[in-house]
């Protein structure tokens, strides 16, 4: 066990934020301290604002604190504080920058359990996936620490001696606003690029997980950042509307629904700022009869169960050419029916509880409606109650196969966000990429073959921003991520972030004399 054995009263790092009291497991235990908010380097109660929501612990269906939602006025004074950062940070080189970065990243390595526990009793995922998000979430700050001393712009010769050159300049207050389902790592995300080139951010959270951001925000004020540089406003959709509205606001960054990402694109269209859009998906993924099948099993286990099938670029659409479909499908079930749910503060669980009761009652009515369709349950599909009774009231659900599935069906064509799988046979690779590109999503894609030259055939084909080959849901932060058509644009992580948070000024000089026209 990774923890639990007398974990302390207070949690260490966040003694004002987290009471746990001593048992073998946190499950069940903590209890959150206001306040939520983060701003001018420290935590604040919002000063305006009349809502708030509960917010849970998934593994038990506890209530362990509330998200009080910010109004306008505070909404204004975190832009305000991060104005004022943002002119300090801004002038500051890459290498200091990329110095706080790292100094940041170590103090996460530090807190590594703290943030993870804090994440799974929040979201509901596992541990052994609460650390890997943690431990993504750090890489992703050492590397823009590791690109921020290096950005620059370019140097043109012109005639006459004549020249230009282009500055790499940060483009002021950026917004985040951030999904449920990796609050740590989104959070990380979109700070660590923005801030490597110069910005300051102001981050809404989603409200069903409020904390983790706050450790992050508590981080970077420890690692000696100007107080206000990265503010965290916690709040709902009006919350998230004041920030996108905000004219001094220069850009938004979302990860999120389609639905609210075309509500973030037009406002952000009132004051002609860029958005950078991480939406939905249900994405593809082709598995040949050349296959190595045991990884295939693996790949597809891999592209829906992670996070409780909750991962936007999860291949829910697994079409399995017919050679190997029986074979396939026998063993997917055998490997969906081992996987461990229960506590997911455990270490050796793989499943924990998806993010909220009415989440948990909608994906199981996509599993009743597929049944409805003609779809078959292979396994799973049902609510789950794990022998602890302590966990008898969290949201959990039996990870689902359906065979039978057929491309119009609903389970097929909207995306679950749940431990779903779709099984679709398919002939040939032509059939199976027309089939796989015709929907609106393109987050991602990927392919089990052997055949070298299909496998690349396959990628260049599949409309998505990221294509797997013998492998799925592999997402190192040196490359960049992102949706085609509906599931946005822009790209975060890689170099490729690095224009999504800075905009070039081009300088000419003369050397000679103005030869005027006039
Ligand atoms: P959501 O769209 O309901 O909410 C996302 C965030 O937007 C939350 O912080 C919410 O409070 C805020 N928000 C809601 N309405 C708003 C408005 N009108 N103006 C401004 N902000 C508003 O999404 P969710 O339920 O939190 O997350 C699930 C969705 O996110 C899924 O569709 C999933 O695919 C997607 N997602 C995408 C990625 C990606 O990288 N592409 C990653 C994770 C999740």
């Amino acid at each position: 066990m990774l923890l639990h054995s007398g974990l302390p009263l207070l949690l260490p790092g966040f003694p004002r934020l987290f009471r746990c009291a001593s048992t073998s497991t946190a499950t069940g235990t903590v209890q959150l301290q206001q306040p939520l908010n983060h701003r001018d380097g420290a935590r604040v109660q919002p000063c305006d604002g009349s809502h708030s929501e509960e917010v849970y612990e998934p593994a038990t269906g506890r209530v362990i604190g509330k998200c009080l939602f910010s109004g306008e006025k505070e909404v204004d004074l975190a832009v305000q504080n991060a104005q004022a950062a943002f002119k300090i940070w801004s002038q500051k080189s890459g290498m200091e920058r990329g110095n706080a970065l790292l100094k940041a990243a170590r103090a996460i390595q530090e807190q590594r359990e703290e943030i993870a526990t804090m994440e799974t009793i929040n979201n509901g995922k596992s541990i052994f996936e609460a650390l890997v998000d943690v431990d993504i979430s750090l890489q992703c700050l050492q590397y823009y620490a590791g690109l921020a001393g290096s950005l620059a712009g370019q140097h043109i010769q012109l005639p006459g001696g004549s020249f230009a050159y282009t500055r790499r300049e940060p483009l002021g207050v950026c917004v985040g606003i951030g999904a449920w389902n990796y609050p740590f790592q989104i959070a990380c995300w979109k700070s660590a690029p923005a801030l490597a080139c110069g910005n300051a951010m102001v981050f809404k959270p989603s409200p069903c997980t409020p904390i983790s951001a706050v450790m992050l925000s508590e981080i970077y004020s420890q690692a000696g950042v100007p107080r206000g540089l990265f503010n965290v406003v916690q709040g709902g959709a009006a919350t998230g509307q004041f920030l996108c509205q905000h004219p001094s606001v220069a850009k938004v960054s979302f990860t999120g629904s389609v639905s609210t990402g075309i509500k973030i694109m037009a406002m952000a269209s009132h004051g002609v700022k860029p958005v950078t859009l991480e939406l939905g998906g249900k994405s593809p993924l082709l598995i040949f009869s050349d296959c190595i099948l045991a990884n295939a099993v693996k790949g597809a286990l891999m592209a829906n169960f992670l996070t409780q099938g909750e991962v936007c670029s999860n291949g829910t659409r697994v079409f399995v050419q017919r050679g190997i479909l029986q074979a396939f499908t026998e063993e997917v079930v055998i490997q969906t029916q081992k996987i461990k749910i229960g506590d997911p503060l455990l270490n050796d669980t793989r499943m924990g509880a998806l993010i909220n009761q009415p989440h948990l009652k909608k994906v199981l009515s996509f599993v009743t409606q597929a049944k409805e369709q003609g779809a078959e349950v292979l396994c799973g599909g049902e609510a789950y109650v794990p022998d602890d009774p302590k966990l008898s009231n969290g949201f959990y659900m039996s990870p689902c196969v359906l065979g039978n599935c057929e491309d119009n069906m609903t389970c097929v064509k909207e995306e679950i966000f749940g431990p779903v799988m779709s099984i679709l046979p398919f002939d040939t690779e032509e059939e199976a990429l027309e089939r796989a590109n015709s929907t609106c999503f393109g987050l991602a894609g990927g392919v089990f073959t052997r055949d070298l030259q299909r496998a690349h055939r396959v990628a260049a084909g599949l409309q998505a921003g990221t294509c797997f080959i013998n492998n799925y849901n592999v997402i190192p932060v040196e490359l960049p991520f992102g949706g085609y058509k509906m599931s946005g644009f822009g790209r975060e992580n890689g170099t490729a972030a690095i224009a999504y948070y800075s905009q070039l000024k081009t300088v000419y000089v003369e050397m000679g004399n103005v030869e005027s026209v006039f």
